[in-house]
């Protein structure tokens, strides 16, 4: 089981090094690490945010474990040049189209959502979002009308492969999970929507065991915040799933607690071949001072154990220390604590 190790920028490092001390705890056969360079210290280093080294390391790996990226002293460079395209480098070249953001209440932080605790305690739902079509990437142009006015636009496309490729992701995971899929799009006004609504229709009939409905998306975004516990696996595009994603993450509360996995189609002799960092950037403003939570890095190289490795049970155990970890009362900085980055990750390892 090769792992590379990508920590990049500001607080990346402090907090994989969380991570892999967890990993370390569990004594897991056959592990080895690779360590690469990324974002703006790989290009201080080697010129380049994403350099061919790292990317050679990522390829032959059996899964990702990424820090983050982001550093403003890179800012005034060429955008291809920025750290952030690194991680959009990434996905393209390892072909990660699904990106899955679990959104799970932890007890005794209900008070920390934007929700009411009660509504707030029932979240146990996943994001299963298409990351590499729809509106973001398909043509794009500014222009003038002919009457002269300036206009600007951007081309919104589906392919059916591309839509049957996440509806499958989304239903094997429903499948693991409690059965439901909810696909979010926006039928009634887009062609797009029309063609996913299809597909996802196709590829439900093969889960028989699962159930499917259909929600367009302002419904879906009322329904996030009026009852999230219906939610389980909720299935959509790009740009819907972006922003859904985001408004599911702060339904539950801190920044610092949220894993994410972007994985593709390839098999490993293991698992699912797949990309895993926290849903938090840099932090440039806390970086080298240690107060950074790495409980979204330990709960993604639990999301790694389970979907790139097949170990369900050890990704269990890693989610039980950490929710163990906060019913004890730990706390980052970004939950109102002072716990430190090491304490955290100590305390994590201890309850496992
Ligand atoms: P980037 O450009 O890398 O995404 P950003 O500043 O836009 O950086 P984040 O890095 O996610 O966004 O940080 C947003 C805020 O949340 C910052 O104030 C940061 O200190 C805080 N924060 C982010 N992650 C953590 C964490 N793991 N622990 C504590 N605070 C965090
Ligand atoms: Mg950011």
């Amino acid at each position: 089981m090769k792992i590379a190790v990508l920590p990049g920028d500001g607080i990346g490092p402090e907090v994989t090094r969380e991570a892999l001390r967890v990993l370390d705890a569990l004594s897991l056969p056959g592990l080895t690490l690779f360590e690469g360079d990324v974002g703006g210290v790989a290009y201080r280093r080697h010129g380049h945010p994403l350099p061919d080294e790292t990317l050679a390391m990522a390829r032959q790996a059996d899964a990702v474990l990424f820090g983050a990226v982001g550093d403003p002293s890179c800012d005034t460079l060429e955008a291809h040049l920025r750290p952030e395209q690194a991680v959009l480098g990434l996905r393209k070249d390892l072909d990660l189209f699904a990106n899955l953001r679990p959104a799970k209440a932890f007890e005794g932080l209900e008070d920390l959502s934007a929700l009411r605790p009660e509504i707030a305690g029932a979240i146990d739902l996943v994001i299963v979002r298409e990351l590499t079509g729809d509106v973001y990437f398909g043509e794009k142009a500014r222009g003038q009308t002919e009457d002269g006015r300036r206009e600007g636009w951007d081309r919104m496309a589906y392919a059916e492969d591309e839509v049957r490729r996440i509806a499958h992701t989304a239903f094997r995971a429903a499948g693991t999970r409690r059965g439901k899929v909810t696909s979010v799009d926006k039928a009634n006004v887009l062609e797009t929507s029309r063609l996913w609504r299809e597909v996802v229709e196709e590829v439900a009939a093969e889960y028989p065991d699962i159930s499917l409905e259909h929600m367009y998306v302002d419904n879906a975004a009322m329904q996030l915040v009026r009852d999230p516990g219906a939610f389980d696996v909720v299935l959509t595009g790009n740009l819907f799933g972006d922003i859904l994603s985001d408004q599911a993450s702060m339904c539950v509360g801190s920044i610092g607690l949220l894993a994410s996995a972007s994985l593709g189609e390839r098999q490993t002799e293991y698992g699912t071949f797949g990309l895993y960092e926290p849903i938090h950037g840099s932090a440039p403003d806390i970086a080298g001072k240690g107060i950074a939570n790495p409980m979204a890095t330990i709960l993604s190289a639990a999301m790694m154990l389970r979907h790139s490795f097949g170990r369900e049970d050890d990704a269990a155990r890693i989610e039980r220390a950490v929710a163990a970890a906060l019913a004890d009362g730990l706390r980052g900085g970004d939950l109102g604590g002072s716990d430190n980055c090491e304490a955290i990750g100590t305390a994590v390892c201890q309850r496992l």
